[in-house]
């Protein structure tokens, strides 16, 4: 099961399909995590958090390997 690993959040994907969930969850980052809503996040893509406090810019596909998704 897909789910948010941000600090606090509960979030997880509902959804019928891996490619679905992905899709859910990269709105859900968009909405809920996503500091400041501008112009630097390409359509399609995700920003992610790391251990280090810090924001980058995936794919949902790399977003899958960045959590080392098994
Ligand atoms: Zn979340």
């Amino acid at each position: 099961m897909l789910r948010c690993e941000q600090d606090g959040c509960g979030w997880v994907a509902i959804a019928p399909s891996e490619r679905a969930a992905w899709k859910q969850y990269e709105e859900h980052v968009l909405e809920e995590h996503v500091e400041q809503v501008d112009d630097e996040v390409p359509e399609g893509h995700v920003q992610v958090k790391t251990d280090d406090d810090e924001w980058v810019t995936l794919t949902p596909e790399e977003a899958s390997d960045f959590h080392g998704e098994d």
